[in-house]
């Protein structure tokens, strides 16, 4: 099945809000008519708002890296669901490496963020990923897998049109080393395998899954060639819009 490739661009802890709004005016006018693939952009809790409307009337979508996985509430410093769809956002992104791995977002924090997402109808990017000790040690499938499905309980087949999966090797992120095109296959075939045992096969093949990890436009084409690789989540080199654009616009 062909899947309509999804880039996305996670600008982390970065950027302050007069380059938050040019690098999203930026891209609005250089992919104004972009229809053959789906952009998205991840900006901090704070420029969400000045975000999504320097990219109202463009195709690209506005999400953010974390919510809160309460309702609302005495959770000081926490940000709801509710507050994101507010603002505008449509997606959201749960379970980012360095929300697990800085953080201690388990599994099962993981889920119920998934569920509180898509109780209010908002999009989620599932990240997962192994380390390197985890990967050297032989673990990679059973932890992503284990991630996934952790990640997923409770979450209903209905529910699964608004789920992507970002495998992002935690080794990758960030350190210039990018996982192979092989690397990144094999992992994503695991977890469609994994998709198809929870869900059956038609969802699996309709759920994409992005790589994520030290992407960058000269390595964009070889990593989507990848089996099973339909897209890319991005940091570093989301944050200019060059090098943004030289991704959204693989070949
Ligand atoms: C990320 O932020 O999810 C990421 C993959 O970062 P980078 O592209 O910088 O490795």
């Amino acid at each position: 099945m062909k899947r309509k490739p999804f880039l996305a661009g996670n600008w982390k802890m970065n950027l302050d809000r007069k380059a938050s709004v040019e690098l999203a005016r930026g891209l609005r006018d250089a992919l104004a008519g972009t229809n053959d693939r789906d952009v998205a952009v991840f900006p901090p809790f704070v420029y969400l708002d000045e975000v999504v409307q320097a990219l109202a009337g463009s195709p690209i979508k506005v999400g953010a890296q974390n919510l809160c996985d309460e309702k609302n509430g005495a959770f000081t410093g926490e940000i709801s669901a509710e507050m994101l769809v507010d603002v505008g956002a449509k997606l959201v992104l749960v379970g980012h490496s360095e929300r697990r791995h800085l953080y201690g977002e388990s599994d099962e924090l993981c889920n119920r963020k998934v569920q509180r997402a898509l109780s209010v109808g908002l999009d989620v990017v599932l990240c997962v990923g192994e380390k390197l000790d985890e990967r050297d040690g032989g673990r990679t499938d059973a932890v992503i897998g284990r991630q996934l499905e952790a990640g997923l309980a409770g979450v209903a087949a209905g529910s699964m049109g608004k789920l992507t999966v970002a495998y992002e090797p935690v080794w990758a992120i960030g350190t210039g080393r990018n996982a192979t095109p092989e690397q990144a296959g094999a992992a994503h075939t695991h977890l469609r395998g994994v998709l198809r045992r929870l869900y059956g096969d038609a969802i699996a093949q309709s759920v994409r899954i992005q790589y994520g990890g030290s992407v960058k436009p000269d390595n964009i084409s070889t990593l989507m060639n990848a089996p099973d690789v339909d897209g890319a989540l991005v940091g570093g080199a989301s944050l200019k819009v060059d090098s943004f654009l030289g991704i959204v616009r693989f070949k």
